[in-house]
Parts: structure tokens; sequence; C-alpha cells
């Protein structure tokens, strides 16, 4: 049934008056305001009346050269037609003039990325009927100079400087500083000089046309979809295009009428801390972007929250108390209702509460943690939902260090703790150079007065941010948590010289390359560069780890081939080594040496000495290593890369190196020459080093069958020992992989009198060695999908260079997201799968896993444990990202 009993329409879904077309669950088709709107109102709450035109009639908008569906019209026309007789105000009217908001809304929330246009409707003759309704005649005019710059900003595409100009010529003609001390007859004026200079701007009159300006207004919500600050923020998101947004028509409501009228936002608990407090800031006398737009500094929600900051303004609670009252119940009952932290934007019109939007709060990792911890305690929700509710990449915030509470602090200025986390870099004052700098590898700090949308990129570039103005829900403030940047907002003491690129407080003063550190847990600006911790693995964090652990069954490994790193990953849960790349245990620059005398060596037994040096460093590794593992599987990779990596190329190295090492400086040179390949990712590595100079593996095998033994004889728990060759192709190559390696393994026990167990796998990470699984799994008892190469392989398409041109890719929508960072499962996946199924034909019990970059990806992941693998493995520090990401996607498919 439509909400007023009148038939449904395809396209649009109206809302209000205690009843809704639509509801929560419809947010692909409403977007997520549009259904939370229609939820509200159908919970009896006060919601301006609107409706919500569908992300489906985006969808028809781009698939047909911008155009809409034909009934679209008469849609909009009808379900304005049933709002006006819902307010019981018409569009247009010169005496009583509905007006409007138009906003926009996809699934999912997406701050400040695309247009929104306010008090819609308003023209030379309804502002006359705003004024006779409110009773203030200034009020009328500033909200249609307001509309008059947004609408010409947003639909008519005119530069927003424009009128701030228009604006300070007539302060400095009335000798005023403040908009507020501009009066009705000031304020008409402006609007004049408006009017004109967008006449004159796009040679034709402002529109007056209600109807013109409210499809102006679709028309452009539409088109921020594809703006490129949107598309940038649905790539880093993982937003995927084809989503579209849905476009919200609603009535307006004035928090701007005035004293007793306010404008807010509000989390039901701490979206920073997860504290289960009503949280939040409110503006008296405000339209509801001053809030988010940083540009005043709001007050508190409520006593304790102003008294913990030490304001002296009015709380909400204190300055209205009767219409917080029934706020503070509207948004409990709204956190019940939904069983998750509310993210809650009001307007209060004259005594008047209105709700205009309610989501899922945006929460910092540690919130998310929590929040969802504390929710199952209370029995709101389960600890499988609460395992299903964390976003596994969020964790990377608490896996970092953060400033070490012992350091000496020496405080250049204090704001708001606005999103957690420490850090440090060049102080820059401009998004562009932050940009610049952080794609040179830089660490910067962005210190901007506020933030806009359009300063994403920069924000996104740079490693923390500093506002001076702005609240804790200010555009950075929102951002900078959304993408786990530390953010100190509303520092109020900064005095910012963008143009000399300086800032300054407390009588010092930083310039543009100075190192800062950023503390956006306490809000401190520290000088320099300042001592780091290891983050505690406790708490929350460990409660909910341990719920996730109980439902996964893909097992969690870490790549690591140092102590330093094994530590670390057992530290972060890992239950074994999924790789160990034996070479990087070579680049030492002490090491590298016998590696390049072997190299060198004219024949076998010229490489007999350097290989016995490599023997012993080989070996003493990995009885660290082992001892580290106590126990658990490690799967030690033969030397995969080819040869001349390990060689200096230009003039000057060679010589510095044949002065370190004694070696021929001609023949150094030389030896590299012979060793260029053309196409060396595709030349002379992986197990084909293993074929053409068995003695390499053989050293390999001896010295990790020799540290295995001296492991177990010093009483430690015997490793689960798995030796694992790269870049294999062949059947027959694996074949006589496995008997050289089984060959040397033997002699190595029958020396020692003394017998220890080992697998022997193949990487597989050729389409060829995919497809032929079945060959390799003769001889290969365990996989492990090396997906880096076999993106590169498959793809053909370098993965060293592949950031030169997949940028293009991304912006052309070819590729939604990198295939070297999540998985193409349709293509790469496809030989994943292939593999396993061929491979377990052959040998049913084999052990699968997977350990190219991937195995760190959440929907990767996902795949890994819909195709049954045995374990992932990827970085330390992402292992609680992968054992988070492996208890949700068991619990996916569970449902
Ligand atoms: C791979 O190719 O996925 C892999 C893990 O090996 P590497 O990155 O060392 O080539
Ligand atoms: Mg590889």
């Amino acid at each position: 049934m439509a909400a007023d009993g009148a038939a449904r329409m395809n396209w649009v879904y109206a809302f209000g008056g205690g009843q809704a077309d639509g509801n929560a669950s419809m947010k692909d088709l409403l977007g997520g305001k549009g259904a939370n709107l229609a939820e509200m109102s159908a919970l009896g709450l006060p919601v301006p009346p609107g409706f919500t035109i569908t992300t489906e009639a985006c969808t028809h908008f781009y698939a047909n050269e911008r155009s809409y569906p034909p009934s679209l019209a008469e849609e909009v026309t009808q379900a304005m037609a049933r709002l006006e007789q819902l307010i019981g105000k018409r569009f247009g009217d010169a005496d009583n003039p509905l007006l409007v908001s138009v906003r926009s809304g996809a699934r999912t929330s997406m701050p400040g990325m695309m247009d929104t246009v306010l008090n819609l409707g308003l023209n030379d003759r309804t502002v006359d009927g705003l004024a006779k309704l409110s009773g203030d005649r200034r009020f009328a005019l500033d909200s249609y100079r307001r509309f008059i710059q947004m609408y010409s900003n947003v639909v008519l595409g005119l530069d927003h400087h424009m009128f701030e100009e228009i604006l300070d010529d007539h302060k400095d003609r009335l000798a005023v500083t403040l908009d507020t001390a501009l009066d009705a007859d000031a304020w008409t004026a402006v609007v004049a000089d408006y009017k004109q200079a967008v006449e004159t701007e796009r040679g034709a009159p402002f529109p007056q046309d209600p109807h013109e300006q409210l499809w102006g207004a679709i028309d452009a919500v539409f088109s921020s979809w594809m703006n490129e600050r949107a598309k940038f923020y649905r790539r880093m998101h993982d937003i995927p295009e084809a989503w579209g947004t849905a476009v919200n028509v609603q009535s307006m409501v004035f928090g701007n009428m005035g004293e007793t009228s306010a404008t807010g936002v509000a989390f039901t608990r701490n979206p920073s801390t997860g504290e289960a407090r009503l949280y939040g800031e409110f503006l008296v006398n405000a339209q509801g972007e001053d809030v988010v737009a940083g540009i005043r500094t709001p007050q508190a929600l409520t006593k304790a929250g102003r008294e913990e900051m030490g304001e002296k303004a009015a709380s909400m609670e204190e300055a209205m108390p009767e219409v917080f009252g029934q706020f503070r119940g509207v948004v409990e009952q709204l956190e019940r209702h939904y069983r998750d932290m509310q993210d809650i934007e009001f307007t209060v019109e004259q005594g008047a509460l209105y709700m205009l939007q309610t989501r899922s709060g945006k929460r910092t990792a540690k919130a998310a943690l929590k929040i969802a911890v504390e929710m199952a305690a209370e029995g709101v929700i389960s600890q499988n939902e609460a395992v299903a509710r964390i976003d596994p990449a969020s964790l990377d915030q608490l896996l970092h260090p953060t400033i070490d509470p012992d350091a000496p602090r020496e405080i250049i200025a204090t704001g708001l703790p606005a999103s957690p986390g420490a850090a440090t870099g060049k102080a820059v004052f401009d998004s562009g150079e932050a940009e610049r700098l952080g794609q040179a590898g830089e660490a910067v700090i962005l210190v901007r007065e506020e933030t806009s949308p359009e300063d994403i990129h920069g924000m996104h570039a740079a490693r923390g941010i500093v506002t001076a103005r702005g609240g804790m829900t200010s555009h950075a403030a929102v951002v900078a948590r959304g993408m786990g940047r530390p953010c100190v907002s509303g520092v109020g003491e900064l005095l910012i010289d963008a143009k000399g690129r300086t800032f300054s407080a407390r009588g010092r003063t930083i310039r543009a390359g100075d190192i800062i550190t950023i503390d956006g847990s306490s809000g401190e600006i520290l000088a320099g560069a300042v001592q780091m911790v290891e983050p505690e693995l406790t708490g929350d964090f460990a409660t909910l780890m341990g719920w996730a652990d109980q439902v996964r069954r893909l097992r969690v490994r870490a790549n690591a081939e140092t102590a330093l790193a094994a530590r670390t990953a057992r530290r972060f849960g890992a239950e074994g080594i999924g790789l160990v790349r034996t070479e990087h245990m070579f680049f030492d620059a002490e090491r590298i040496a016998a590696v390049r005398e072997m190299i060198l060596a004219d024949d076998e037994a010229g490489r007999g000495p350097p290989l016995a040096r490599m023997l012993e460093m080989q070996r003493s590794d990995l009885v660290e290593i082992f001892g580290i593992m106590h126990g658990l599987p490690v799967t030690i990779r033969l030397l995969d890369p080819p040869l001349h990596e390990f060689l200096p190329h230009s003039r000057e190295d060679v010589e510095a190196v044949a002065k370190a090492t004694g070696l021929d400086a001609g023949k150094l040179m030389q030896r590299a020459r012979d060793l260029a390949e053309t196409n060396p990712m595709l030349g002379h590595r992986g197990c084909r080093l293993g074929v053409s100079y068995p003695e390499i593996y053989e050293m390999q095998v001896r010295a990790i069958i020799e540290a295995a033994l001296a492991v177990t004889a010093s009483g430690a728990p015997a490793p689960i020992v798995e030796i694992m060759h790269p870049l294999i192709a062949k059947g027959e190559e694996m074949r006589f992989l496995r008997i050289l390696t089984d060959r040397v393994a033997r002699h190595v026990m029958e020396e020692q009198g003394r017998e220890v167990a080992y697998s022997v796998g193949a990487m597989v990470e050729l389409p060829r060695a995919a497809l032929c699984a079945g060959e390799l799994a003769e001889t290969a008892e365990f996989f492990s999908f090396g997906t880096n190469d076999l993106t590169q392989t498959t793809f053909g398409i370098s993965r060293d260079d592949s950031a030169r041109f997949l940028g293009a890719y991304m912006d052309k929508a070819i590729f939604e997201k990198d295939p070297f960072v999540s998985l193409d499962i349709d293509g790469v996946g496809e030989l994943i799968r292939i593999a396993a199924e061929r491979g377990r034909a052959v040998r049913p019990d084999i052990k699968l896993g997977i350990c190219g970059e991937h195995g760190g990806d959440p929907a990767s992941i996902a795949f890994c444990e819909e195709v049954g693998l045995d374990y992932v493995s990827c970085s330390p520090y992402r292992t609680p990202i992968a054992r988070l990401a492996a208890a949700q996607a068991a619990l996916a498919r569970r449902t």
C-alpha cells in the first residue's frame, strides 16, 4: 500500500505523516538516507515529509544518455501534489510557499561528495510569502540569497567566490564584519546583486520557475554521482559505480528562524571512543550545512559534554531542555530500533523537533570494537553479529604505533581529538602539495583552516590532518575518521597563513616542511618527531578477535623471513608462516657478498665455498624462525628472483662493491651484463634456477633439514616443515625438484642418524600450473597460490609497472579494483578454483593456501573460504585483519 493509499509508483517513494512507501531494508533502491527517512516516518517520528527518487532512476539516467524514465516527470508531479496536501502549502505559491531540500543519498553514505540544494522554491514572489509565514523578512531574504548562491554553484556551475565577493562589498559599504549585522534591506540589495551577477555570467536570469528549479536540482544531484570527488571516494571505499544515487526531495524546516531554532548532529555513542553516551553538537539559529561546514564552532549537546570540553556556551540540554528531552527519547528509540549506534541529523524550528536523517554512524576502529563488544554484552546483538559488524580493514588503525606516553612532548597547540592515532610528517598547507609529496613517498601532515570535499585527495595522501576551525563532526573530522587518518580539529589558537605557508601558536611559528607530530587521541600538535610505541592488543580487541577465532575455518599464517617479523606475526595471532622468501635473507649488506661470489664463480667447484657460507646463514636464520614459531608450520620457499637482482648495476656501484669485497670489477660488470634479461620476470628465475643450478637448491634443502634437526635436538617442538618450489609450470619440473629435495633431505638425515618430517610443494603462480594442477599434485603435497605472479601472468600485466596505467583503467571503470590488491575472482580466481579441483582429484588431502598480497585482503579471503583453501598467508601486520575477514567469510556462508 502506498503512503496515502495512492497507486504505487515506479520511480518515486513517498514518506511523511506517519507513513511511508519504503522502509529501512530498501537501501539499494532508496539509498541509505531515503530508506531511513521512510523507516523513521513509519515509526511515527517527526520527519518533514517528502519523497525519494530511486537509485534505479539514476541507473536509467546514465544508461540512457542522461535522460529520465518517461513516467518520472508525472510521478514527481504527483508526489509534489501529495506533499502540498500533507503540508498545507503550495510549491510556488506567493502567499503560502512550500520549500524543499533536494539531496543525494547513495546506498552507503559518501559525506559531502555529492550535491545538495536547500531552500528550493524561493523566487522573487515566494520570498515575500516566506517573510509573511515566518514573520521575519530578514530571515526570508537571507534564505533566498543562500538559495541563489547554492543553486548557482551546484546547478548552474557558477563559482561561489563571485557571491562571496559581492557579500564582502556590501559588508564593506555598510562597515560591518558579520553576516548577522545585515538587516532585511541590506539582504535585499545583496539578492539584487546576486541575481544581476548570475544573469551576467550565464546570459539568462536566475530561474524563477520553481519546477525548473526542481528539475535543475534533480539533474545536478544525479550528475554529481559522477563528479571527480565522488569517483575518488568510491574508489577509496570500494563502492561500485553501478549503484547510483537516489534523490531525496523533502519539505524544508528551518533551524535558522531565530533563537528558538537550531540544527545539529548527534551520535548515540561516542564515535571516537565508543563510550555509551549521547554525543554531539548543535548550533542555534543555523542551517544544517553550517554544522558540517566547520564555519562556526558548534556547542555541545549535553551538559556533561560541555563540561568535558571546558566550554562556556550553553549545551542544548541546558538551552532548550524541553525539546532536548524529546530528542533524547527519540535517539534512544532509534538506537534500540536499529540495534546499532546511530548518526543523526536534526533541526529545531521554533521549538519543534524534526529528524532529518539517521544512519549507522561511522566510527573509529576503536569505537567500533567497543560498541560491538558492549552491545553483545548488553544482549542487543549476538557475538557473531559483533564479529560481522567490524570492518576488517579498519583494524589497521589499531595495529600501528601510538605516541609513547613517556616520550617528552613539546606541545605547539591543542585542539579536539577528532580521529585517533598518531602521525609524524612535514607540515603542508595545501591539498595539492600534500598529494604531490605523498605520492613521492613523503610523510606529510595537512594543516588547513578547515577542509571541504575538494581536499579529499590531500587528506588521503596525508598521514594526518589538522584544522583550525570546525568541531568533532566537521568535514575534516568525519572524513578523517572514515579514512582512518589521525586528525586534530578546531585548534582555535592556531593562526594559519596559508599563502605564507606557516602556522603559529603560543609564540612559535612552524613553516611548510617542518616536522610535526599530531596525536589524534589527545588533540595535541607536537614539535618534531615523537617516540612511538607498539599497540597493545588487549581489551575489546582481544575479546572480539577471540570470538572471530571461534567461528573461522580458514587458518591464518603470515609471510615472514626475519625474527622480528615472525615474532610480530605470532603476537598478532598467526598460526604459522605461509611464505619465507629465502632470498630476503641474503639481501643484507654483509651477506650479499657470498651470493655475489657464488654468481661470479665460473663453475660448480667455484660455487662451493660461497654456497657453504650461504648454508651457514640460511641454517642459523631458520633455526631462529623455527624456534619462534614453536611447532607451527613454516613454508620455506627456495630462491626465486633472477640472479641479476643480487648484482650491482651502475659503474659506481660496481666499483664500490669491487673495492669492498675484493671481487673483480670488470668481471662483475660483465656478469651483470650476461645475466641481464629482456623480461626478467618471465626469465631465469624461480625453480628454473634450481633446475639449472641444482647445487643452490641442494644447499637450501640441506639448510632447512639441518635447522629442523637442530631445533628438535634442542628439545623444542619439531617444526612443521614445508619446502616450496616457486614458479613451477610443469609436472616434470616438479618431479625433478621433488627428487632433488628428497635425495638431499634423506642424505642429511642419514648423516645425522635422525629423522624429521617435511613436505614438498609447489607455488602455483603460472596459469599452466593451475590448469595442469593434476600433473603437479602427483609429486607436490601442497600448493600455495602465489597470486602476485599469478595475477601478473594471467593478465600479462607487469606487477612492477602496472601503476603507470592502471589509474586510467580505474578512471574508465574497466577495473573496479586494482587486481594486485583484490583478487580478480573471475579470471585469476577461476584458475585457483580449477587448480584446487584438479589438484584434489589426484591428491584428495592436498593442502592448499594462498601467499600473495591478496591473502590479507578481505574480499579475496572470502573467495578463499568459498573455494575451501586451508589457509591464507599475509604480512604480519595484516594477520588480525585476515583472522576477522576469515571469520566473517565463514559466517556469511552459514546464512
Ligand atoms: C606471489 O607471486 O604471489 C608471491 C607470493 O611471491 P613473490 O611476491 O615473492 O613473487
Ligand atoms: Mg611469486
